[in-house]
């Protein structure tokens, strides 16, 4: 019987930060980025339900990052506050498939011990796969959590909000992706 086909180590993709660099200083977006304005429904709701009413969002995407991202050698997941909807209004501007996503609670509120959010659903995600986290939000906390939690190999990786993903990040991503594939 032939061996299973190696399975490719998960990437766990935030949008605002690592996709959209909100943080980018200055009235100018950073080169290779183009402005988008969105409205999209779970944001007009919260802002209506605490009795505001909603602008559009202000994202900026860089179109080429969808290719880099797919070349990576990961299998790509959203790991978003924009949950479902990144499959709705970012992806197609990134011309990425629809991904899978890790669905957050509703009453989504920060851990009381100052744990992201995100960091136990990103683990149980990932089952004890081995996984990349590309988030602006990583600090030493998530990366306890994670070895003390994670069976698997792990990579958190933190991207500057005010850069969003650059050369240096696509290429810490191939390389681990690359360590993976070599250990399996
Ligand atoms: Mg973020």
């Amino acid at each position: 019987m032939a061996a299973d086909p190696p399975q490719r180590p998960l990437l766990m993709l935030d949008v605002d930060g690592p996709l959209n660099p909100f943080a980018a200083r200055g009235p100018r977006r950073p080169r290779g980025y183009r402005t988008h304005r969105m409205l999209p429904p779970s944001y007009v709701a919260r802002r209506e339900a605490a009795g505001r009413r909603a602008r559009p969002l202000r994202v900026r995407l860089n179109a080429a990052h969808g290719e880099r991202l797919l070349g990576l050698g990961y299998e790509l997941v959203w790991a978003t506050t924009w949950a479902a909807e990144a499959n709705e209004y970012i992806a197609p501007l990134l011309g990425l498939p629809r991904l899978p996503v890790v669905e957050w609670p509703e009453d989504l509120v920060p851990e009381l011990d100052g744990l992201l959010f995100k960091t136990r659903h990103v683990v149980a995600w990932a089952a004890g796969r081995p996984f990349a986290w590309v988030d602006d939000a990583l600090t030493a906390k998530e990366r306890r959590f994670v070895s003390a939690h994670h069976p698997g190999p792990a990579l958190l990786h933190h991207v500057d909000p005010r850069w969003g993903l650059r050369e240096d990040d696509f290429a810490t991503l191939a390389r681990w992706a690359g360590r993976c594939a070599k250990e399996q």
